[in-house]
């Protein structure tokens, strides 16, 4: 262990001088744009400065930064894209943040074994443009232009969650740099082992807290023969919601069923163009397969919808059709933001088991109609999983009444068994949370495996678990 200066200035001056020291001048930026691009993630205020921010370009350069911020204690947060929610890459006070969104190369490409090994700044959208031609894909597909790293480390889902998994399902191994500037692997390239505890499980979802991903080994799927998408409008939400459950209880494979609400469509049709919609609550359905499944799926789909008061479906067969109406799902959070350009959009993310959802929605509507607020719905409703984007203004007021409305909602989802985020991660808005929905002994034991990976909490400190007991054994 170096000397270690007390004053946090000192510190960092001491971990900027062993970077410069080891060939890492030009990657250092203070500049008061990069600073403020590095402050904060989206949709959550939580801005702080960083000291400085590095750019890594390899596993070696991070393991660099680790070991001098380790030697001087000095915190560190690692950024992908920024594109997280919950205020998880602010920066610690007097804290590096670490950016590695120039670490994008494909490091491996294993077609005949439908795997590959990436660096954890590559986005999820050009690592599935570079494998095209291959006639395979990667499926976890957040709203956001992520970086599988910080997808990693959020365990990230998305649209085709119900047909493919998350992250966790999607991630067959790491290289992962310790907080001492150690670098380990986890995991590998078969698709199932039995061999010691599971460390790259461990890692997925961990937000940084315990080590910094520097490549993936990612699963990849052959991209199916034939893929359909339709639209299905309800003048009521508690069809289309029951629908989503009967499709999910049915075991129908389908690959997307996404709910949008009357109000978040009514955006969405304005936002993203969308013609020949009516402002109804709707469900978005992808499937895919071979033809003749499809067809078995499309049909059993369609019969379930109608059974609940379903209005006719709408087909998007073509490949522009389809893009056309996934891009506008995944732009809802800006068609949303859009309804009120001025205000702030505060967005929920619970879970519940899919049985419970419609008992959660209907609640969810209650406390929206007390709120006063303007509430767009949308969601993941074959995972049980619904985002409502609370809209309101930007005076400590409208805050704290969207926070208040955020609380109702997360204790209606724990109170049925479920989660408060089921793809967002804690970051710093979650944390209020975890006692109720972890409970103490499990608390105590994850701030255990903290203190023994990271001794000196100097990975992104703050974050994902609030303060308390520690398991001593
Ligand atoms: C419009 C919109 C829609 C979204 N939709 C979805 C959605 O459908 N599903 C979903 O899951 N999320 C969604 N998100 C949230 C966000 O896109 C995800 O959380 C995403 O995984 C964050 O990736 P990132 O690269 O932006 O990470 P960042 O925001 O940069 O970082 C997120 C966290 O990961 C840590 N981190 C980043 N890189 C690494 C690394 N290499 N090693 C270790 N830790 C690291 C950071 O320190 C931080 O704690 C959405 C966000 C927006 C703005």
């Amino acid at each position: 262990m170096t000397d270690c200066p007390s004053s946090p200035a000192d510190r960092l001056d001491g971990v900027l001088a062993t970077l410069r020291e080891n060939g890492l001048a030009a990657r250092i930026s203070t500049s008061p744009s990069v600073l403020e691009a590095h402050s904060h993630g989206e949709a959550m205020d939580a801005a702080r400065l960083p000291a400085a921010v590095v750019f890594a370009e390899s596993t070696d350069d991070v393991a660099t930064v680790l070991r001098a911020c380790h030697a001087h204690r000095v915190p560190v947060v690692a950024f992908g894209a920024g594109t997280s929610v919950e205020g998880h890459v602010t920066p610690a006070e007097h804290g590096i943040s670490l950016d590695l969104s120039g670490m994008t190369d494909i490091v491996e490409l294993n077609a005949e074994d439908l795997d590959c090994r990436v660096q954890a700044g590559l986005t999820r959208q050009a690592l599935n443009a570079q494998i095209r031609d291959t006639g395979l894909f990667f499926p976890v597909d957040p709203g956001g232009e992520a970086t599988l790293g910080g997808m990693c480390a959020t365990r990230a889902s998305g649209t085709a969650a119900v047909r493919y998994g998350t992250m966790k399902e999607n991630v067959l191994g790491l290289t992962v740099v310790l907080a001492t500037g150690e670098v380990i692997r986890t995991g590998g390239r078969v698709r199932k082992s039995s061999t010691g505890y599971d460390l790259t499980s461990l890692f997925i979802g961990s937000e940084g807290t315990l080590g910094i991903v520097t490549e993936v080994q990612l699963r990849l799927h052959g991209r199916p023969e034939t893929i359909s998408a339709a639209v299905c409008q309800f003048s009521n939400l508690n069809d289309a919601v029951q629908t989503a459950i009967e499709i999910i209880q049915c075991g129908i494979p389908i690959s997307r069923v996404e709910l949008l609400d009357d109000v978040q469509m009514a955006a969405s049709i304005r936002y993203s163009g969308l013609t020949g919609y009516e402002p109804l609550t709707t469900l978005f359905f992808e499937f895919a397969g071979a033809p003749a499944a499809v067809a078995e799926q499309v049909t059993q789909t369609e019969a379930i919808a109608l059974s609940n008061n379903g209005l006719s479906f709408a087909w998007a067969d073509t490949a522009e059709e389809r893009t056309r109406l996934w891009k506008a799902r995944h732009d809802a959070f800006w068609a949303a933001k859009a309804i009120e350009p001025t205000a702030r959009v505060i967005s929920t993310d619970c879970i519940v088991p899919i049985s419970r959802l419609a008992e959660l929605i209907a609640g969810v509507r209650e406390d929206i109609a007390r709120s006063g607020l303007r509430v767009p719905l949308l969601g993941h409703v074959g995972d049980g999983n619904f985002h409502a984007l609370i809209i309101t203004d930007h005076t400590p007021e409208g805050y704290a009444r969207a926070l208040d409305l955020d609380r109702k909602i997360v204790f209606r989802a724990l109170a049925l068994g479920g989660s408060c985020s089921g793809e967002h991660g804690v970051g710093m808005g979650k944390l209020e949370f975890l006692e109720t929905e972890h409970g103490d002994g499990t608390l105590s034991v994850m701030r255990a495996l903290k203190n023994t990976m990271d001794p000196h909490h100097i990975l992104n400190p703050g974050k994902l678990l609030p303060p308390g007991r520690v398991y001593q054994g």
